[in-house]
C-alpha cells in the first residue's frame, strides 16, 4: 500500500526498483498527498528496454494457455482489490468513487477480453494455393508474430484503465510491454504492476515505468521498441506520430464528441433519456474524457422541450468530494485544468454566447455548464474542453445536425437520438467519426468493438482484439510438392 513516507517502487523487468528521484501525487481535491512514486534513471530505463528485447523472442513463443493463466489472475486480483484500487484511482485523479469502481470493473472486462482472445489468437488457417497455376501444390500457413516490445503511453483520465489498454493485449498476443503512465496519476498503474508480479509471466515482458516527459524521447526513438501505443492529448500524440515514421504508432487522442438529437426523438420519454445520459456523460470525470459529449445538436423540432430537461438534469449533478459515495462530479485534475476552463467560458461569453446554468469555478472544482450562442470560432467549441462544459445548438434537418457534427478538426464518436433506422444508416455514413452510437451518447466504448478515431483525433484502432492485430503481423509459410 503506498504511503506518504515510502516511494513506490516502479517495476522493472518484472520487478521493483527504485530510482535516484520521486514523483510526488497529490489529491486534486483537497492537495494532500496521495503517495510518492520512485523514478527511474536513464540506466534503469535502458535495462528494462533491453529486458524487454531480449526476452521478446522467448516471450513470443509462450503457450497461449500460460499467458491466459496470467491474465485470468489479474482478472481475480483485480476482483479482490476492487474497492481499494478504486479508492486510489480517487484519491490520485480526483475522479468520484462511482466512477472509480466503473473504472475497475472495466479493466476487469479489458482482461478478461484478452485471456479470451489469448486462446483464440492463433493465426489463420492452411490456404490451398493452386488457383493459380503457379500455385499447384503449394499450401500457404500463416502465423501471428509480435513485431516485438510496445511502448505504452498513458494519459491521466483513466490511470487504470488506459494502462489496461494498452498491456492486456500486449501480453495476451506475447509481445513485451514497456508502459509509462502519466505523472499526475502513475500509483493506480504501479498497482497493476503488483499484480503483474504474482503472475509467471517473463522476468522483462513487463515494465511500468514513470519516466518524465523529458526523458522520453530517447525511449520513443528506441528502435527496440517497434511499437507505440500513445493515449493522450493531440499535439503530443502527433509530435510523436510525426519523429518516428517507421514505427507503427497507433493514437487515440482527444476529441470534441457531438450528441445529435433528430427530430423523431420526440416523445417524453426519449427526451427525458437522452437529456438524462447527455447530461451525465458531459459531466463524467469532469468531462475530462475523450469521448465525453461537448457539443448537442438538437433538431428545431425538439430542441425547446429538450432544453429544460437538460439544464434541470445537469443541475441535479451531485457536485463535491470524490471519496463521497454520493457525488457525481469532482474537480478536475488540477486547478490550473480549471482556470484553463473558466478562460474558455469567459472567451465564448464575451463573443456573445449565454449561460444557461454553472460557469462557475472554485480551485481546481468547475461547475457542471450549458451554453447556448456558442459562437462558431470559440475554443468550448471547436476545441477539446476536457471540462463540464456542454454547448447546445439548434439545427433545422438532419443534414444541416450532420454537418454541424462534421465540423470539427476530432473525428472520435458521436452519438445520435433516433428511432429511424434509416437516418442511422444515413450517419452512419455522413459522421466523420471512428464510431457512431445510436440511442446514446458517444460516450460508449466496448473492449471487443474497435475504438479509435480519425481526422486529428488519431490513427488505429483499439479494442483487446484490434489491438493484438495491431502489434503482430502475419507470417506467412508456403509448403511446395504436396
Ligand atoms: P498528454 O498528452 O499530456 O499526456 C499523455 C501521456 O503522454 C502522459 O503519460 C505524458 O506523460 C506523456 N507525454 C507527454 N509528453 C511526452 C513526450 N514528449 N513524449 C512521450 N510522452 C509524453 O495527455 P493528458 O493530459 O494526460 O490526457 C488528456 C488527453 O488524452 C486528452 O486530449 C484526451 O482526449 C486524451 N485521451 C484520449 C483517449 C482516447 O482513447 N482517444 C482516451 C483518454 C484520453
Amino acid at each position: 500500500m503506498t504511503t506518504a513516507t515510502s516511494p513506490q517502487a516502479f517495476w522493472l523487468a518484472g520487478r521493483p526498483a527504485t530510482g535516484d528521484d520521486t514523483l510526488e501525487v497529490t489529491s486534486p481535491w483537497d492537495g494532500r498527498t496521495v503517495g510518492t512514486a520512485s523514478v527511474p534513471t536513464p540506466e534503469q530505463t535502458e535495462e528494462a528496454v533491453a529486458a524487454a528485447a531480449a526476452v521478446a523472442d522467448e516471450f513470443a513463443a509462450t503457450p497461449a494457455y500460460v499467458r491466459a493463466a496470467a491474465l485470468d489472475h489479474v482478472v481475480r486480483r483485480l476482483g479482490e482489490r476492487a474497492e481499494e484500487i478504486a479508492r486510489l484511482i480517487s484519491a490520485e485523479n480526483g475522479k468520484p468513487m462511482k466512477w472509480a469502481r466503473i473504472e475497475v470493473a472495466r479493466c476487469t472486462s479489458v482482461f478478461r477480453w484478452a485471456a479470451d482472445e489469448a486462446r483464440r489468437f492463433n493465426g489463420g488457417t492452411a490456404q490451398r494455393l493452386d488457383a493459380d497455376a503457379g500455385g499447384a501444390g503449394r499450401l500457404a500457413l500463416t502465423r501471428r508474430i509480435p513485431y516485438g516490445p510496445v511502448l505504452g503511453i498513458a494519459p491521466f483520465n483513466f490511470p487504470l484503465n488506459l494502462c489496461a489498454h494498452k498491456v492486456a493485449p500486449a501480453l495476451a498476443a506475447g509481445a513485451p510491454i514497456i508502459l509509462k503512465p502519466a505523472p499526475a496519476t502513475p500509483l493506480s498503474a504501479l498497482l497493476l504492476g503488483e499484480l503483474l508480479a504474482e503472475t509467471e509471466l517473463p522476468a522483462g515482458s513487463w515494465s511500468v515505468l514513470p519516466v518524465p516527459n523529458e526523458a522520453m524521447p530517447p525511449l520513443v526513438q528506441d528502435p527496440r521498441l517497434p511499437i507505440i501505443s500513445f493515449t493522450g492529448s493531440v499535439p503530443v500524440g502527433w509530435s510523436i506520430r510525426d519523429s518516428v515514421p517507421r514505427k507503427r504508432v497507433t493514437l487515440e487522442l482527444g476529441g470534441n464528441g457531438a450528441a445529435i438529437v433528430l427530430a423523431d426523438y420526440a416523445s417524453d420519454a426519449d427526451l427525458d433519456w437522452a437529456a438524462q445520459r447527455i447530461a451525465t456523460f458531459s459531466n463524467y470525470q469532469g468531462g475530462q474524457s475523450c469521448i465525453s459529449v461537448q457539443r448537442v445538436i438538437a433538431d428545431t423540432a425538439v430542441y425547446d422541450r429538450l432544453l429544460p430537461r437538460l439544464i434541470s438534469a445537469v443541475e441535479s449533478l451531485v457536485t463535491g468530494d470524490p471519496a463521497d459515495d454520493a457525488t457525481d462530479v469532482g474537480p478536475l485534475v488540477s486547478e490550473d485544468a480549471a482556470r484553463r476552463v473558466e478562460s474558455w467560458v469567459e472567451e465564448a461569453t464575451a463573443a456573445g454566447a449565454k449561460v444557461l446554468t454553472g460557469g462557475r469555478r472554485q480551485g481546481a472544482s468547475y461547475q457542471p455548464t450549458v451554453l447556448e450562442g456558442v459562437p462558431h470560432d470559440a475554443k468550448v467549441a471547436c476545441e477539446e474542453v476536457f471540462g463540464p462544459v456542454l454547448s447546445v445548438t439548434r439545427v433545422d434537418g438532419e443534414e444541416a445536425a450532420f454537418a454541424a457534427a462534421n465540423d470539427s478538426v476530432f473525428g472520435l464518436q458521436a452519438g445520435l437520438f433516433t428511432h429511424d433506422l434509416q437516418a442511422a444508416f444515413r450517419a452512419h455514413r455522413a459522421l466523420e467519426v471512428g464510431g457512431v452510437i445510436v440511442g446514446d451518447v458517444p460516450s460508449y466504448r466496448a473492449d471487443q468493438m474497435p475504438y479509435g478515431g480519425v481526422k486529428a483525433s488519431g490513427v488505429g484502432r483499439e479494442g483487446v482484439r484490434f489491438a493484438m492485430e495491431d502489434y503482430t503481423y502475419e507470417r506467412v509459410m508456403v509448403l511446395t510438392g504436396l
